[in-house]
């Protein structure tokens, strides 16, 4: 028997009429009618809010409750709304390092609504995570019968069951006849060793727009401890913001992220004034394919975990565990 425990959170998929975050954990389990065949049920109703209010106390504590969840050898679904599930799940998957499958599912149509697929997915989920096949996985996001690693899983779509996509990856595989059928294989852990959550580390993150002057860095330069900039492109600025950035990264760390959606930054391809060449050279980080939400998040667990002291903050190590999941090198 493949125990799993569920730690339900909240959102539509707990949804009564228009308010996110109403049913108890038990109304949601019982939601799926029978439990799946071979799977002992543990239930934490964990907290009942809308994914957009959830915080970072919310989440170190989760993440606190999984580790000792999956170290006592039971697999976890992490049930909640959709909005932040993929930074919630990226979020588990820097801090909960183990084989032991750990799952993010939620609901895009209220249990009242026609349709509802809050049941199927949390019965995919169930699968995925008492599944000893998907041990070994990361992090993942069940939703729509699809399979996605954490560190790429992205909403797309405001309103669709299968909002959840991997862009510039692919789902790891699908769930099929109620059964998880795994097509690939991150090539590399997300970490190999977890982070902590500091809720009191800041971290801002800017996206760019055309025309913007930089107004809003200076709200930056004291209040917090990094920043992930969303570029244009491959890693693009407007040549005013460099000088800016750049006196912001003898700081505090900088993070270049692209706000396309989808690639990795580049390093010297463009070469002039505002190319990532020109901000790589005056102390800004790649965050590679890592999507800036995510950016943001790896930066916060490591500025928890140590990369940031009386002296200033450890650059080689913020680089190097962005650098771990650019690809490179692997082939
Ligand atoms: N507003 C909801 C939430 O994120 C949306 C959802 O669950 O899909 O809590």
């Amino acid at each position: 028997m493949a125990r799993v425990t569920v730690f339900t959170l909240g959102g539509t998929i707990s949804a009564r009429g228009g308010d996110a975050a109403r049913m108890t954990g038990t109304e949601v389990l019982a939601g799926l009618g029978l439990t799946p065949e071979g799977v002992e049920v543990e239930l934490r109703d964990f907290r009942r809010v809308p994914s957009s209010s959830l915080s970072f106390e919310d989440l170190a504590a989760l993440a606190e409750e999984v580790r000792a969840t999956v170290a006592a050898g039971s697999g976890a679904v992490v049930v909640q709304g959709t909005d932040t599930l993929e930074e919630t799940a990226f979020l588990l998957d820097l801090l909960c390092t183990t084989e032991e499958p750990i799952v993010v599912t939620g609901a895009m149509r209220r249990p009242d609504l026609p349709g509802a697929d809050g049941p199927a997915n949390l019965a995919a989920a169930l699968a995925v995570a008492a599944d000893p096949g998907c041990r070994g996985l990361g992090v993942l996001v069940v939703l729509a019968d699809e399979i996605h690693a954490a560190r790429f899983a992205h909403k797309a779509h405001t309103t669709s069951v299968a909002t959840f996509t991997s862009p510039g990856a692919g789902p790891l595989g699908a769930v099929v006849e109620g059964e998880p059928r795994i097509l690939l294989r991150p090539a590399v852990p997300t970490r190999l060793c977890p982070l902590t959550l500091d809720p009191s580390v800041r971290v801002a993150l800017l996206t760019l727009s055309l025309g913007d002057r930089g107004e809003l860095l200076d709200a930056v330069a004291d209040r917090y401890d990094g920043l992930v900039v969303a570029a244009f492109g491959a890693g693009h600025v407007p040549a005013g913001l460099v000088e800016p950035l750049a006196a912001l990264a003898t700081r505090i760390p900088v993070v270049l992220a692209s706000r396309t959606g989808a690639g990795a930054t580049l390093s010297h391809t463009y070469r002039g004034p505002g190319s990532e060449y020109d901000l790589l050279h005056h102390g800004l980080v790649p965050a590679g394919p890592l999507a800036p939400a995510k950016a943001r998040l790896l930066l916060h667990a490591l500025l928890s975990s140590g990369a940031k002291g009386p002296a200033g903050y450890d650059r080689p190590r913020i680089s190097a565990a962005f650098a771990h999941l650019d690809g490179a090198g692997l082939a």
